[in-house]
């Protein structure tokens, strides 16, 4: 059995949080065990809750279509969420379960190494731009540890804000370029062409 199967379990035996109670399944994430794009979302919704996998309602329906943009499927990303609980009546998720469910997160991320993370929505964004809004650093990247991190709006915002559309599709855009530089070049050089950091 891979790491990343045994680690899916250990998320489907969780019990740090009151979300346990709630939830009809957990959500660990999705895709191959190692991807060098990694997009994370908030957390599960009602389809997710019920199938146990991550953005597969109206929001990942437009998620995959952005990734069509790009001529990307979305088996060959990892997907996953900040929290891998559905909250009742989808409400936001709150600091202690944010807290709690941190450290799945970031063991997915350490198993799957990837070379870009894209944070979907403010929650994912405030892991790695604290103290930031959304609305000023979407489509920007930042650095750390060699690893390229670039915001994006939630692909639900669209849904629900029809003026977003266009932005994050813009957004989504941008990606191939950022993430054949963090492919293929030493971080030195990654920084030096000007991608936008701040
Ligand atoms: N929204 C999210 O943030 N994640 C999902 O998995 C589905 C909807």
């Amino acid at each position: 059995m891979s790491t990343l199967t045994e680690l899916y379990q250990e998320i489907e035996r969780c019990q740090d949080c009151e979300l346990v109670k709630h939830r009809i399944k957990a959500v660990p994430g999705e895709g191959p065990e190692k991807a060098n794009l990694f997009f994370i979302g908030e957390a599960p919704g009602w389809y997710e809750d019920q199938q146990g996998l991550p953005f597969v309602g109206p929001a990942g329906q437009f998620l995959d279509e952005l990734l069509a943009s790009i001529g990307l499927k979305r088996g060959q990303v990892y997907i996953a969420n900040v929290i891998k609980c559905r909250p009742p009546g989808n409400r936001d998720p709150m600091p202690g379960e944010i807290q709690a469910c941190s450290r799945w997160l970031d063991h997915q991320i350490e198993l799957i190494c990837p070379k870009m993370i894209v944070t979907l929505g403010r929650y994912s964004m405030a892991r790695y731009f604290p103290n930031q809004s959304i609305s000023k650093v979407h489509g920007k990247t930042r650095k750390q540890d060699n690893i390229i991190y670039y915001a994006m709006y939630h692909p639900a915002a669209a849904l629900h804000q029809g003026s977003l559309r266009k932005i994050i599709e813009a957004d989504m855009l941008k990606i191939p370029q950022i993430l054949a530089q963090a492919e293929s070049l030493p971080e030195a050089e990654v920084e030096a062409r000007q991608l936008d950091l701040f």
